[in-house]
């Protein structure tokens, strides 16, 4: 009976570092994953360039407006200076001078549209800039976390398999066989008998097959084959 106890505590302890590895292997894969970072740094650089396209504009039309002021100044001397006496002429610079004016409240007025435009992107380019921190920090400290874990399962798993040798050490080698070929068939080698049904199988087992599992011999379940083990 001990010896099927043994067996029983064996496939605990594989059922464990199988379930560890599982882990292991998901922390691993999760470990110099940094997707959210890489996309906040995207979303910034984004803004970024839509900023500078948008100070770009507003620096051809700061450039529009001087270069509309200093033809609408020459246009003006003219028109002043009292040397032109032609009506005509004078009506024409008039007419100039007016259709400059205006033309530079136009590009005046889009000018501030896109200053306005140019402050907004500017505080948006801040919040992703302290955005993109928080997610670099966050993953720092995930990465940290994700590697103490780690560290961790590791030691666990090593000390696992020290135990598992351990016990191993005390079966008989063709029980160990025994137990691995039907570990390899079905999943689990050892089942648990519960009010004299099977747990492997859920059948309910015959007078005979308790007995014997009472008096703690080896006995395989008629129905499915696993070994029995009356804890
Ligand atoms: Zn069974």
């Amino acid at each position: 009976m001990a010896t099927i106890r043994q067996l029983y505590q064996l496939q605990e302890i594989e059922l464990e570092i199988e379930s560890d590895e599982h882990s292991l292997q998901q922390i691993t894969s999760q470990l110099g994953q940094n997707q959210a970072v890489v996309k906040a740094q995207n979303k910034l650089a984004d803004e970024q360039s839509r900023l500078e396209e948008l100070k770009r504009q507003q620096n051809s039309a700061e450039w529009e407006i001087d270069d509309i002021t200093t033809k609408l100044k020459t246009t003006e001397e003219q028109l002043y200076s009292g040397r032109i006496g032609n009506p005509k002429e004078l009506a024409s610079l008039q007419q100039e001078a007016e259709l400059l004016k205006a033309k530079r409240d136009h590009v005046e007025d889009g000018a501030l549209e896109i200053i306005d435009k140019v402050e907004l992107a500017e505080a948006e380019v801040k919040a992703l800039e302290g955005e993109l921190e928080a997610t670099e920090a966050d993953w720092q400290s995930q990465q940290k976390q994700l590697a103490d874990d780690k560290g961790q399962l590791e030691t666990k798993i090593a000390e696992l398999k020290q135990k598992q040798q351990q016990l191993l050490a005390g079966i008989e080698p063709q029980l160990a066989e025994l137990y691995y070929k039907l570990k390899q068939n079905k999943g689990k080698a050892v089942a648990k008998i519960e009010q004299g049904i099977c747990r492997g199988c859920r059948i309910s087992l015959p007078t005979a097959e308790l007995q014997q599992a009472r008096s703690g011999q080896l006995v395989q379940c008629s129905s499915c084959g696993r070994i029995l083990f009356l804890a």
